[in-house]
This record gives C-alpha cells, structure tokens and sequence, in this order.
C-alpha cells in the first residue's frame, strides 16, 4: 500500500476558508492527502457535503472542528478530530459557539464604527455568505473591500489582530467545557498551533499541564509550513507531556504557500500519532 498522508486541518468556506467543502477535498486529493480532517472554526457545517465528496474520490474524511475558547484570557484554540458531529452534547456546544460567534461580530462591529468605519456587520456577513459563521477575516475582507484598508494583513495590524479593538476574546468560554464537548462526541482533543499564541516556555508548560488535567490528549507538532527548530520544539513537547502528536496545513485560501493542503513537513518518528486513536 502506498504512503498515507494525513492533513488533519483545514477550513472551507463554512468559516472563513475560500473553497467549498467540495473544492476543498477535490483540491486535497489533488495534493494527494489520503485522510483530511474538515475543521472549521465553531462549526461543523461543512462536514457532511466534505464526506459526501470524499466518498466520491477515495479519500478518508475525519469529522472535525478547531474551537475558539481561553485559557487565563488568552484565545486559545482546540482541535477536535474524528468526533461524531451529531453527538448531542457536541451539537449544543457548536450551536453555543455559533451564537458567540455571532454576538462577537455585533461587538466588533460596534467598535470599529466608532472608529469610523460604517455598515461592518453586513459587510462582514456578505463576506462569510449565506450560512457561514462570521470571522475576523470576513471583517478584513469588508475593509479592504470598502476602501478601509489596503490589504487583509494591514486591516489586521490597524484593527482586528491581537490587542487591537477588533481582538476581542472576552466572549468565548473556557476550554474545559470544549475539550469535554469533543470527548462526548468520541473525539479526541488537540491543542492548536501551540507556537502560534507568542507565551513563553513557561506559560506554555503550564496551559500544556492544565489540558493534559481537563482531558486534552493532543498537540499539533505540525502546522504548516513551519521551520524544523519549531517541529523539533514541539516533538518534545509531545513527548514530554505524552500527547499524541498530530499534523495539519491550516488551509484557508489557494496560493498561500505556507499553508497548503498537505504540503507540509512529516512528523517525527518517535511520536506517537494522533490518528492512532482511530485506526
Ligand atoms: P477569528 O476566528 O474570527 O478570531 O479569526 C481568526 C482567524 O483570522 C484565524 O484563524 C486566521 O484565519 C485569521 N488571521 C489571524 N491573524 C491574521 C493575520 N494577521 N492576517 C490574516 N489573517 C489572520
Ligand atoms: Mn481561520
Ligand atoms: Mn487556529
Ligand atoms: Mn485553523
């Protein structure tokens, strides 16, 4: 049999990736991942037209989502792969997070028309279309669109990245109730990006302790294109902590070279591979 590739994160256009949940597994197979993950931000929406594709080209489709909780009042965001979407405390805990998701983009949109910007909750809900969950990046695309702002990464800097007015993390819940929504719904919990959220050694040893405790037993050591000291750092990690170690793009939108499906560093051998939780 040949080699398996697993990319086991990934957003559709259910959120705030470009593709439908059908390119998307079209543009995977293409890239030659055997096993996708579908995990977008809050919702599980996509999943069932992803699997419905998959069936059709031969490839696995492990149900997913990334949530965005905190932890100590930092955004923090958690994995959940191949859970089952129609468990019903996960089905709670999605319509919850899709509720904050929503409240959050009248928040947003109220502060940056204070500071001058007009009509951002209907922009940025254009930009997420009908049915897709409201992202910073929907707000990004609106202000680019409307002459704000010159580019998605400038409309970051000035408004919506981290301190910034648009930052705002205060509404989603703790991840211990996440982590336990994941685990209800047969699925296993992985801590995303860990190198992502700029804490110190010490303060990521800590929030590590803190999800081994609530039930977390998964880190991405792989994410994206990263470079090999960050792989190599977050291999130890997963070995220190005995966390399963697993792998993923974070795709979001065609020709970002740094985050492509499937097109990203193997893990390391000594690890113990989140997908054999499944197989
Ligand atoms: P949200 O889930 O609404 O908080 O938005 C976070 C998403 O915004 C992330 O998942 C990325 O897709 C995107 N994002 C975060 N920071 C940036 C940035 N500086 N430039 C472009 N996109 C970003
Ligand atoms: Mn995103
Ligand atoms: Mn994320
Ligand atoms: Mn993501």
């Amino acid at each position: 049999m040949s080699e398996r590739i697993y990319d086991l994160h990934c957003h559709s256009d259910q959120s705030d990736g470009i593709l439908s949940p059908e390119a998307l597994v079209s543009r995977a197979k293409s890239n030659d991942v055997t096993v996708l993950a579908l995990t977008d931000h809050d919702t599980t929406k996509g999943l069932a037209r992803a699997a419905a594709q998959a069936k059709k080209e031969g490839l696995t489709l492990i149900e997913g989502i990334e949530f965005s909780c905190q932890w100590l009042g930092r955004g923090i965001h958690i994995v959940g792969l191949n859970i089952d979407s129609s468990a019903p405390d996960l089905c709670d805990a999605v319509e919850k997070q899709e509720n904050l998701r929503q409240e959050r983009a009248e928040i947003i949109a109220q502060k940056l028309e204070k500071l001058g910007v007009e009509n951002a909750l209907e922009g940025a809900r254009q930009q997420a279309g009908v049915g897709g969950v409201i992202g910073r990046p929907h707000f990004a695309q609106y202000l680019v669109e409307s002459g704000y702002c010159k580019s998605v990464a400038h409309s970051f800097k000035k408004y919506l990245g981290a301190g910034k007015p648009g930052d705002v993390k205060q509404v989603w819940p703790e991840f211990e109730p996440m982590v336990a929504a994941i685990r209800s719904a047969g699925g296993i919990a992985v801590l995303a990006h860990p190198n992502k959220y700029k804490l110190t050694r010490t303060k990521l040893r800590a929030m590590l302790e803190d999800f081994k405790e609530i039930g977390g037993e998964g880190i991405e050591v792989v994410s994206g294109k990263q470079e090999l000291n960050a792989t190599r750092d977050m291999a130890m990690l997963a070995q220190q902590f005995d966390l399963l170690a697993s792998c993923g793009s974070d795709f979001h939108v065609p020709n970002a070279p740094w985050q492509e499906l499937g097109k990203f560093s193997r893990l390391p051998d000594n690890l113990a591979p989140v997908w054999s939780h499944w197989e």
